[in-house]
């Protein structure tokens, strides 16, 4: 089988041809074509056998003030986004917070904390 993705690690966008074997221990990787340089090549190997993404949400934040804006530290498996938002979505904050403070430390194990991105003060 072959994927065919675009690499999102700089403007060029290269275009990627993954040749996927699917055995039964997953996916396996018989040749990466396409990219031009070695950080193409990586991305095509995580998207294929572990996909990350980002996650930018909402917190909602005390007595009905307005939401919080809040980001993944880093990328966490694609596979863990949607239990990681239940999480998130779960709790309410008390106020102030300064952008950077983590919210939720290693949410689900990641790594990755959840942090504010942007200040936001009690009114
Ligand atoms: S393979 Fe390299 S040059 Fe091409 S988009 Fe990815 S990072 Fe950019």
């Amino acid at each position: 089988m072959i994927e065919n993705i675009t690499c999102t690690g700089c403007p060029m966008g290269c275009r990627l041809s993954v040749e996927v074997k699917e055995t039964e221990n997953g996916p396996e990787i018989l040749d990466i074509t396409g990219y031009e340089c070695n950080r193409g090549r990586s991305y095509a190997q995580d998207e294929v056998i572990r996909p990350r993404r980002m996650i930018t949400t909402l917190i909602r934040t005390g007595r009905g003030k307005r939401p919080l804006s809040v980001r993944s530290s880093e990328a966490i498996p694609k596979d863990l986004i949607f239990p990681a938002l239940e999480q998130i979505h779960a709790i309410s904050i008390d106020l102030p917070v300064s952008s950077g403070d983590a919210i939720i430390a290693n949410i689900l194990d990641t790594g990755a904390d959840i942090i504010a991105t942007c200040d936001l003060e009690l009114r």
